[in-house]
């Protein structure tokens, strides 16, 4: 089983098994698996770029554009 879970410090958003705590992208133990809210992430893991919570409004950023 897994869950989707959100990346304080980088805003990825991936699949990790529930007892996960590091992001998988940056090493920071700052993974959250709901809202501040309460919201489950499910809905996040397919999109891509900007998003907001759809219960608080909160901005939820996805994987970071490189562009430089
Ligand atoms: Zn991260
Ligand atoms: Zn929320």
């Amino acid at each position: 089983m897994t869950i989707t879970k959100r990346c304080a410090v980088c805003g990825r958003f991936r699949a990790y098994d529930p007892d996960d705590t590091f992001c998988i992208g940056c090493g920071h133990d700052a993974l959250e698996s709901h809202c501040t809210c309460g919201r489950a992430f499910e809905y996040a893991l397919h999109e891509a770029g900007d998003m907001h919570c759809p219960r608080c409004g909160r901005v939820l950023r996805g994987p970071p554009v490189i562009d430089e």
